[in-house]
């Protein structure tokens, strides 16, 4: 397995992505878009998961889900859902999604994940008043809500987003693009679920609009303490947003870390190319370098490391063999797929920067102990392949 799983940013495990693997097609045809990810939601905390188009975001977020349309197909791994909202009348416990029935999906669904698309134009129904469908979620979920408790509640969510509950009435092509997506993220609290997934939310709005959705989000997110798996291609969005970063990139997660150290320190040259595609935030200005090329086509994926074919960095066992994800950090709070950190290359400008002396953390029993970067583990046991090409080097 080359997923990477790094103990989680934030409150306990939510939610646990193990080993997934998503394929489009079958046979020798398929493509495979998702390959053993293994990523970790905390409660209450807010999981970026940035990549370029193409990259399997939005196929993860949908197969974690059971959302995934055909010709997707699951085929393999586990998502966990911990000590959420269980099956009406059952104890709270720990679900896998991946095996759940559709009883059980349907229960779980808006009450303990939902779901913010990225369109919310083609996902709010057009025929249908704004108030009538968030009054739709409640009745199907609390039947025991009297009607007139329904529509007190959706008054309540659209003020909740900063729309006035006047626009109950109305229908969505009535609405403002943003006005729009903050109904779509009021209809996502409605049952208060402990995961919100949301699929670029605000990639459709103008950048001012942008910013307001994402600050009142933040406040909501930190008020209602709800935990959120965030989609985009924008690094830096996530940068202000995210307390914990996945960086995927041809259906595998290359690099893993809380967003401060992803941001002052990438370990994957994939991250740096991306954090040098836009200005930085703070501190002296640097020239744009961007990522060169393109990113590979997925019927075709080339040999090896999936990046190699764009990275500067990239070495003849990068051509060869797909790298396993090492564990770095002092805690193992981070982790990177790629041949520069097994140990015995010294890392490039820009991949080098020291880990900062940071105060000793408590012991959970669950972290790996502290290491230095030379003596970084890889997470999966090097085959004998791999073993040879270190050999040979
Ligand atoms: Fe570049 Fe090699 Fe690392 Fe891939 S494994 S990112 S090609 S250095």
């Amino acid at each position: 397995m080359t997923g990477q799983a790094v103990p989680s940013q934030g409150g306990r495990p939510l939610i646990e992505v193990r080993g997934l693997r998503v394929d489009y097609g079958l046979g020798p045809d398929a493509v495979h878009a998702v390959i053993d990810a293994d990523l970790t939601l905390a409660a209450g905390a807010v999981l970026g998961l940035a990549g370029e188009s193409g990259s399997g975001k939005s196929t993860l977020a949908y197969a974690m889900t059971r959302l995934l349309r055909a010709p997707g197909i699951i085929t393999g791994g586990r998502v966990l859902l911990h000590g959420g909202t269980g099956p009406a009348g059952e104890p709270p416990g720990t679900v896998d999604l991946l095996a759940a029935d559709e009883g059980q999906l349907r229960q779980l669904r808006w009450s303990a994940i939902a779901v913010v698309m990225q369109s919310a134009m083609h996902a709010l129904n057009p025929v249908i008043t704004v108030g009538a469908q968030l009054t739709d979620v409640l009745e199907a979920h609390r039947q025991q809500m009297s009607r007139t408790d329904r529509r007190e509640r959706a008054a309540f969510l659209l003020e909740l987003v900063g729309i006035s509950a006047d626009n109950l009435r109305r229908y969505p092509h009535q609405l403002s693009g943003g006005m729009r997506q903050r109904v779509m993220i009021a209809m996502a609290l409605a049952l208060e679920p402990a995961v919100v997934i949301m699929d670029e939310p605000t990639t459709a709005l103008d950048v001012v609009t942008q910013r307001e959705i994402l600050q009142e989000l933040a406040g909501l997110q930190q008020e209602l303490s709800f935990a959120v798996l965030f989609i985009t291609h924008d690094l830096s969005l996530l940068v202000e947003l995210a307390d914990s970063i996945a960086v995927m990139y041809a259906g595998r997660l290359l690099e893993q870390a809380p967003a401060s150290d992803l941001y002052r320190a990438p370990r994957h040259p994939y991250t740096l190319g991306l954090l040098r595609s836009f200005p930085p935030l703070h501190g002296e200005r640097r020239p744009l370098t961007g990522i060169p090329g393109s990113p590979p086509d997925l019927r075709t994926p080339p040999p090896g490391c999936p990046f190699h074919p764009r990275c500067g960095f990239a070495m003849d066992v990068c051509r060869a063999e797909v790298p396993v994800a090492i564990r770095l950090g002092r805690a193992g709070e981070r982790s990177a797929a790629c041949w520069l950190h097994d140990g015995t290359h010294d890392l490039p400008a820009g991949l080098a920067v020291p880990e900062p002396a940071a105060a000793p953390r408590p012991a959970t029993g669950t972290e790996p102990p502290a290491r230095p970067l030379a003596a970084a583990t890889p997470l999966a046991e090097p085959t004998a392949a791999q073993d040879a090409t270190r050999t040979r080097r």
